[in-house]
């Protein structure tokens, strides 16, 4: 994608990962995101073709989520919770791999998400697969023990979250697409495109207060980051 989408006013291009992610908890296991369409890897023009014509979408059959869980050697049917952090392609794509699990996700991304549609980056089939909605306002706390806890960061759209985990190893936060590289925290350097640069703002220094705490913010699509992280089938926390 063009540079400046991360990082409004730097030239060039970036090739950024797609991350979705695994929380194992004793009272169930959390999917935050979930790439992108199966589609994508397997009939490439019809899927790509309706998304953003400036952004190059790279996935093979075995970078999507089915194959990654099959490396990892965790059956997907043991999945209990599905969160979007935002319903984009990148993010929602492969909800349709967890059929009979409700996706939640703030109300005012779902209301936002049909409205808007494809311009937007929201493409219908990924998200308006049959599948119910849990819709929440705000924070919510997957089990009630304080571990895994969706945090409103709204800005990059208008109902995008990001996921408090606390783990053996620390706190992490998903931060999604609230917060793209470290450069966009650690400088406050916007991307290009904000649905609302205050909330947007007001999110960044959320995150930073949490960093502040000790927390480690896991950045949504930070290349150079993401070369140091264990990935599946490896684990995190
Ligand atoms: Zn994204």
């Amino acid at each position: 994608m063009p540079t400046k989408s991360f990082l409004a006013g730097e030239e060039g291009t970036l090739t950024v990962p797609v991350p979705a992610y695994l929380i194992v908890h004793e009272k169930g296991s959390v999917l935050f995101d979930t790439g992108m369409n199966p589609a994508a890897a397997h009939d490439h023009g019809r899927y790509t073709d309706q998304i953003h014509k400036s952004n190059q979408l790279h996935v093979t059959p075995d970078e999507l989520l089915d194959a990654r869980f099959m490396q990892a050697g965790f059956d997907l049917s043991r999945v209990t919770h599905l969160v979007n952090s935002h319903l984009h392609y990148d993010h929602a794509g492969g909800n349709s791999l967890a059929p009979d699990v409700p996706v939640i996700v703030q109300s005012r991304e779902l209301d936002h998400a049909r409205r808007a549609g494809l311009p937007f980056g929201y493409v219908a089939e990924d998200f308006e697969t049959g599948q119910s909605f849990t819709t929440v306002d705000g924070e919510h706390d997957l089990f009630g023990d304080g571990s895994v806890v969706c945090i409103p960061t709204f800005g990059h759209t208008p109902g995008h979250q990001s996921l408090k985990v606390k783990t053996g190893n620390g706190t992490f936060v998903l931060a999604g697409d609230a917060c793209y590289l470290r450069r966009t925290l650690d400088k406050l350097h916007l991307p290009r495109f904000r649905a609302d640069e205050d909330a947007m703002i007001a999110s960044l220094m959320a995150l930073r207060e949490l960093q502040t705490r000790g927390a480690r913010i896991m950045y949504g699509h930070d290349p150079e980051f993401w070369q140091d992280i264990p990935q599946a089938p490896a684990r995190l926390g």
